[in-house]
């Protein structure tokens, strides 16, 4: 049975579900430095060669010492034997003595214990430590991060600027990585203007050109801007194989629907083969998805917002999974409604909201506005996607699930 009991209509769980088994993961490896692979796809688990820290260092700025020769319950007084800044290597520690150590340098043989410097009183020749000094204090053991031998991040994972760190702190200056999806977007529709130009009447500019490319970008694929293709079946035809020529996958706005003036379909038909579906989501419903002379191909509605929410539920676990990523599906965080709706009951509706803080510190999320499918502006009021799933009503106070946009333009 269908989770979704509109005739016609395909959750968008199902959608998803067929799209993503259609998702065939790039294999083409390519290796980069580590500066140029932020958002790259990793093409093989990495590895530790070395511990780090690579030795016992100092947590502090203050004094190395053995905790043995220090009194219990009364200060104590130690020669100063030598000095450590970071970076030096140490000398082993005479017993009776301290080392005067700064924050990072490594730990001499013998110690065991580091004595911040505000517990301290010193000079040149000596050193009186409080009475209250704690065994094994201030000091990072060796490995304490990470030891060698360790695996410290696996395939198919999209490098964050803190995995770029990761990387670097093990020594590795190079990574393989699934080379960048070709993207090819094309935007249909007789009346778009590009921005820059007048609005002669009966036109609107064209918006979907612009956050599509935008969200291919942040997603880290390479974009190919075919612009906008008219209303013919030559010149969507054209466009059509120019696309699949170049590109490992294709994405177009608008002319999914079954009007006239709507020849994505037929033309994808003639070049290839073409599954229309409609999803029972809100803002959206149709959305294409075939092959172009053997070359994927997604075709998204065309109003602003449906396309924002399309490419974010269906397009980027699509292309994310192709690119070869693990993880590629938006993590719904449960949030409090701060709104009521009632029952959704033909499409699954993607809410654009806002999480605001009240005067009480608690969280929760608010409409950013008209949830109509044109309405961008509220798109960019909002911070994130509530889904208001199908059959369900709402209730100020419930919780809901919320897509950030900082997820899903990842
Ligand atoms: P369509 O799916 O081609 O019938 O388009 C649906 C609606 O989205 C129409 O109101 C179009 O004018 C609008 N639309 C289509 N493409 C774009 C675009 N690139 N930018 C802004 N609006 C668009
Ligand atoms: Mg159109």
């Amino acid at each position: 049975m269908s989770s979704c009991d509109q005739p016609g209509l395909m959750s968008v769980e199902q959608a998803l579900e067929r799209l993503l088994a259609a998702a065939q993961p790039t294999t083409e490896v390519e290796t980069v430095p580590l500066m140029t692979a932020l958002g790259r796809v990793l093409a093989e688990d990495q590895q530790s060669t070395v511990d780090v820290p690579p030795a016992d260092n100092s947590a502090m700025d203050g004094f190395a010492l053995r905790f043995a020769d220090c009194h219990s319950g009364a200060e104590t007084t130690l020669p100063i034997g030598q000095r450590i800044p970071a970076g030096a290597v140490p000398e082993p520690l005479q017993a009776g003595s301290a080392a005067r150590i700064f924050t990072g340098a490594e730990v001499p043989p013998g110690a065991d214990t580091v004595v911040m410097q505000e517990q301290c009183r010193w000079d040149d020749a000596q050193v009186t430590l409080a009475a209250d000094i704690k065994s094994g204090a201030n000091i990072r053991p060796r490995g304490q991060d990470i030891e060698r031998g360790a695996q410290v991040l696996t395939r198919g994972r999209r490098l964050t600027p803190q995995d770029l760190g990761l990387l670097a702190s093990v020594g590795i200056a190079e990574v393989p990585v699934y080379r960048r999806l070709v993207v090819a977007l094309l935007c249909t529709g007789d009346e778009l203007v590009e921005p820059g130009q007048p609005l002669p009447p009966g036109h609107i500019y064209n918006s979907n050109r612009y956050t599509l490319a935008g969200q291919l970008q942040a997603l880290g694929f390479e974009c190919i801007d075919l612009g906008m293709v008219a209303d013919t079946p030559e010149a969507t035809s054209e466009a059509l194989q120019r696309a699949a020529a170049e590109a490992d996958c294709i994405l177009s706005s608008g002319g999914v629907s079954v009007g006239e003036e709507d020849h994505i379909k037929a033309c994808v038909e003639k070049l290839g083969s073409l599954d229309l579906w409609r999803m029972a989501i809100k803002p959206g419903k149709p959305l294409a998805f075939g092959h172009v002379q053997g070359t994927p191909f997604v075709g998204l509605p065309g109003n602003p917002v449906s396309v924002f929410v399309t490419f974010a539920i269906a397009a980027r676990p699509y292309l994310l999974k192709t690119q070869g990523a693990a993880d590629y599906l938006p993590l719904g965080v449960p949030v409090v409604a701060g709104f009521s709706r009632p029952q959704s009951a033909k499409r699954q509706e993607y809410l654009r909201a806002r999480l605001v803080e009240d005067d009480n510190g608690r969280v929760r999320a608010e409409l950013a506005g008209s949830q109509s499918s044109g309405v961008l502006s509220s798109v960019c009021r909002g911070n994130g996607l509530v889904v208001h799933r199908l059959g369900e009503t709402i209730e100020e106070g419930d919780r809901v699930p919320f897509l950030a946009f900082s997820d899903l333009l990842f």
